[in-house]
């Protein structure tokens, strides 16, 4: 079982690492450029070079590369498809560096045109982006429904693989709190959405975890992260994700709204629930 955090990004990538072994992270997500998006910061191939070697012998891989908030490769606006698009392109080459791991991204809104179109247009821009053979897997993160969001059915991620021209280099990062909010109820029944995710998706899609609690009911399409134990799916649902057999292989993101002090709080007590569990199935 690995488990982290989104470490905020000050100082270079191995200032990053180190914060995140620090909070007791395995493995850790984070931005390479101002989550509002804009400018890539310079490359720095020292600090990128030593990042790759600490991740590698420090055990932490995969880590998540999270793309900028702003970035909708579906707008019907042309320029900001295409904006979104070079940031992927210059995210992907810097990621170069530190190859094997995964850059997640939010599929997009479609403010205004058909959900069908904007489906065709994630696909076509993913399509462009993957005529160049980067080592980084590419997840279409699942979305809570607010607004006009698409990705927030699995048979609407599905609709997106199923028109990539090479869909093994891209995979699914679920997030708890965005399928809660989207109707699926992992607090009642993880193995049942997680059978709906395998018989649309296939399980072997799913790559990795954003675990959050959520501040609002079941099928709200709100998008409002809670800490972990502090929000309507609850501790005990939050770690059941952890243990599910179907999962425990997978990198666990914690995106919970507080500093990384705090991630390290609930790292910490989501770890000692699940070796408690384990121990008690031992005797
Ligand atoms: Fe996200
Ligand atoms: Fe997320
Ligand atoms: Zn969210």
């Amino acid at each position: 079982m690995k488990i982290g955090s989104h470490i905020s990004s000050a100082g270079g990538f191995c200032a990053m690492y180190h914060k995140a072994r620090s909070i007791g992270c395995d493995t850790m997500q984070f931005f390479v450029r101002n989550p509002r998006g804009g400018k890539a910061k310079a490359i720095d191939e020292n600090d990128l070079t030593e990042f790759h070697r600490l991740l590698t012998e420090g055990n932490c891989s995969p880590v998540v590369v999270h793309a900028p908030y702003t970035m909708n490769i579906c707008s019907p606006k042309t320029d900001v498809r295409q904006f979104g698009l070079e940031m992927m392109r210059e995210d992907l080459e810097r990621m170069e560096y530190f190859p094997g791991n995964y850059y997640n991204f939010h599929p997009g809104s479609a403010v205004g045109q058909p959900q069908e179109l904007a489906v065709r247009l994630i696909a076509d821009g993913l399509n462009t982006i993957l005529e160049t053979d980067f080592h980084s897997l590419i997840l279409l993160e699942t979305m809570a429904g607010k607004g006009s969001e698409v990705g927030a059915t699995f048979d609407q991620l599905a609709q997106i693989i199923d028109l990539l021209e090479r869909p093994e280099k891209v995979g699914i990062c679920l997030d708890t709190c965005h399928i809660w909010d989207g109707g699926y109820n992992i607090a009642e029944d993880l193995d049942g959405v997680l059978c709906a995710f395998d018989a649309v998706l296939g399980l072997g899609k799913l790559k990795a975890i954003h675990l959050n609690d959520s501040l609002n009911p079941c099928g709200s399409k709100k998008d409002r992260h809670a800490l972990i134990g502090k929000g309507e799916i609850g501790f005990d649902a939050l770690c059941a994700c952890l243990t599910n057999p179907m999962l425990s292989e997978l990198p666990f993101l914690l995106e919970t709204p507080t500093d990384d002090a705090g991630h390290g709080k609930e790292i910490q007590s989501l770890r000692a629930a699940v070796y408690a569990e384990k121990n008690e199935n031992f005797q």
